[in-house]
């Protein structure tokens, strides 16, 4: 009774494809016998304008939302940081689900408003655009799928907000399917890339802190006007979070840089690093001495 982990099933079973015209039966509403039996049991992905949305819907900073209301996951076994939404403490149940619904339906994550339709973003080796197709995922339990409307899964997506969704959602999905295509040459990423990734795409408050660092605009070269539009509009900051994580993992220099800059911070790092190299020669060497006059 879960919903599908959207918009990257993992599931081993290859479903059949669909395109947009495609015709599905189904309808939820109040009246169906198992109103809120999907909400129950929940296995939800959240892309990072879902967090976003949730942050802002709650109140909260992204980091007080990622902390308290998500778990972190590895999406697909590619090492890419992915979060899902907890459920209610000791319980398989959605937090937001009340007997009217759900709780904070204008800002319902994009897993939910698909169901029971499955986006899979795909990509071929050989092609530089990514595809979108779908799959119609029919669990025994949802009796939304006996009710007599038919609707296109192109309006279903409209009916459903998803259009803006996918839009807002379409630089990390991009980002994904780059870091999955390059597969293993590439080879697993550091926990600090990890770290990274998680930060810019789905923490995005603590990544506009970063990027009103004096560290950030001594290496990055941005208009002041473009950069005070990342540092107010949460949108912007978003997309630019997709920009820049292009730059740092793939080498795609959108973001212009201060050269003079960047070689004086690597001189300055390698400087600290071989004073601590040394510090830590001369402390080792001291142990040395003074270690063999015990017995
Ligand atoms: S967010 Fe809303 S629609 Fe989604 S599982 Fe929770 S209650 Fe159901
Ligand atoms: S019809 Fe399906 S989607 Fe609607 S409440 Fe029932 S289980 Fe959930």
């Amino acid at each position: 009774m879960s919903r599908p982990d959207i918009p990257f099933p993992q599931s081993p079973v290859v479903p059949t494809l669909l395109d947009e015209s495609h015709v599905i039966r189904f309808q939820c509403h109040r009246g169906v016998k198992c109103w809120n039996a999907c909400c129950s049991n929940i296995d939800i992905s959240l892309t990072p304008y879902d967090v976003l949305r949730l942050a802002r819907r709650l109140d909260l900073s992204t980091s007080e939302f990622l902390a308290r209301f998500t778990v972190p996951y590895e999406l697909e076994k590619d090492g890419i940081a992915g979060v899902k939404l907890k459920p209610v403490d000791g319980g398989t149940a959605c937090r937001y689900m009340v007997p009217e619904g759900c709780s904070i339906y204008s800002d319902r994550p994009t897993a939910c408003r698909y169901y029971p339709v499955a986006l899979l973003s795909m990509r071929k080796q050989d092609e530089s655009v990514d595809r979108q197709a779908y799959a119609l995922v029919e669990e025994p339990h949802c009796l939304g799928h006996r009710e007599p409307r038919e609707i296109s899964i192109a309006d279903y997506r409209k009916e459903q907000g998803l259009p803006e969704y996918d839009e807002l959602a379409r630089g990390w999905r991009q980002l994904v399917l780059k870091k999955k295509s390059c597969g293993p040459t590439v080879g697993k990423p550091s926990k600090r890339s990890l770290e990274f990734f998680f930060m810019a795409c789905y923490d995005l408050d603590r990544f506009r802190s970063f990027v009103a660092s004096d560290g950030f605009s001594e290496v990055y070269d941005l208009p002041p006007d473009e950069l005070t539009t990342i540092l107010e509009d949460d949108v912007a900051t978003m997309q630019f979070a997709f920009r820049f994580l292009r730059q740092v993992l793939f080498g795609e220099m959108s973001v212009a840089m201060h050269a003079d800059n960047v070689e004086r911070r690597r001189a300055r790092a390698a400087e600290q690093r071989s004073r601590l190299e040394r510090e830590a020669a001369e402390r080792l060497a001291r142990e040395e001495e003074g270690g063999g006059g015990i017995d």
